[in-house]
């Protein structure tokens, strides 16, 4: 029986970090050899709002690469490819902006939220609007059956869901309708402890800072801003820092939780054994990633194969497209 497929990915607006890893990365590493996994570096999605610095693209290409490497996705089983070389995406993204209105993406939550986080305001634009069209076109060239994500994403995927089912309501059952699956922690917070943590908001641990740049950003990471003295009680469920030991020291939680409340565990203490709970999960991570670095010739090859393949089946879809659409003229 042939493999379900995944269909996910990152923009390349700057290195990936600890978010991604708990909002989708950790997911894909799981079920990679699973499902038939392709992993999109979606650069025309970062072009959305960086369009004015595309030569930032180059080298954050590299890195979200390396970054899939150094978590443990296995290039023989998955298949990581750019966005801008399948031109099947682009046609696909034409033709399901015919399917969706306006006023839909206008009213879409994430879009909303976003536009105010990038402060957009009236310079938002048709492709900024448009990219939960664009992002339809990522997840179901390859017909993916399933789609792990942040939290945030799920209004996007929900469009991906709408265009489908209009698709093959008007044209006949072509296309396969997506499942979402988010992380452990849909919604990793920032260092700031307002704000999602995110690449564009710099609030970010990413998965290449070293050991030092770790224990620097999370002592001085926001905690229970109740708390003074280290005998005063704590407030768990308002920490930034609890809701890290959650999610990445999560054998230490009962013990922590009682200490924190009695005030008998200072802040101090507590983000010391998180920073070395997130360094542990790092160090493999690393280690992995300065392999591929001194080997660079490999992350074309991977690319490259990544692409031929994604165009193959794009051709394959878009091919099904053109018959159910009836525009297969010769
Ligand atoms: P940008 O600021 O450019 O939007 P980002 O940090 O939000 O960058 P994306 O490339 O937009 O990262 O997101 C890639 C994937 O990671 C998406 O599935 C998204 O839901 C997930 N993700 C991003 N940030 C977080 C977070 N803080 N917690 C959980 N999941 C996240
Ligand atoms: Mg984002």
């Amino acid at each position: 029986m042939t493999k379900k497929r995944i269909l996910t990915g990152d923009r390349p607006s700057g290195p990936l970090h600890l978010g991604h890893y708990v909002g989708s990365l950790k997911n894909r590493v799981k079920l990679q050899y699973e499902y038939d996994t392709f992993v999109i570096i979606a650069d025309v999605q970062a072009l959305t709002i960086h369009f004015e610095h595309p030569g930032i693209l180059k080298e954050n290409v590299r890195q979200v690469c390396l970054d899939y490497l150094g978590v443990g996705l296995d290039p023989k089983a998955c298949t990581i490819f750019i966005q801008s070389a399948v031109p099947e995406i682009a046609e696909l993204t034409v033709i399901y902006s015919l399917l969706v209105s306006a006023n839909s993406l206008r009213h879409n939550p994430t879009i909303k939220t976003e536009a105010q986080e990038y402060g957009l305001g009236e310079s938002l634009s048709y492709g900024f609007l448009g990219y939960p069209v664009s992002q339809a076109a990522d997840i179901t060239f390859c017909k993916a059956h399933l789609v792990p994500v942040g939290a945030d994403q799920a209004p996007v995927v929900e469009v991906t869901r709408k265009i489908v089912r209009r698709f093959n309501e008007l044209y006949g059952e072509t296309l396969v309708v997506p499942e979402i699956m988010i992380g452990d922690v849909g919604r990793l917070v920032g260092t700031d402890g307002s704000a999602k943590m995110s690449k564009t908001l710099k609030n970010c641990i990413y998965l290449s800072d070293p050991p030092e740049v770790v224990a620097k950003q999370l002592s001085t990471a926001m905690t229970d801003p109740a708390r003074i003295h280290v005998t005063d009680p704590g407030h768990p469920e308002v920490c930034n820092v609890f809701s890290y030991q959650k999610a990445f020291n999560p054998d230490f939680i009962p013990e922590l939780e009682e200490s924190c409340r009695a005030g008998r565990i200072g802040c101090v203490a507590c983000k010391k054994t998180l920073i070395q709970a997130v360094n542990e999960l790092l160090e493999p991570v690393r280690e992995r990633r300065r392999y591929y670095e001194a080997h660079p010739d490999l992350i074309s090859d991977i690319l490259t194969a990544g692409i031929k393949r994604a165009r193959e089946v794009g051709a394959e879809t878009m091919s099904d497209v053109r018959r159910a659409m009836k525009i297969d003229y010769f």
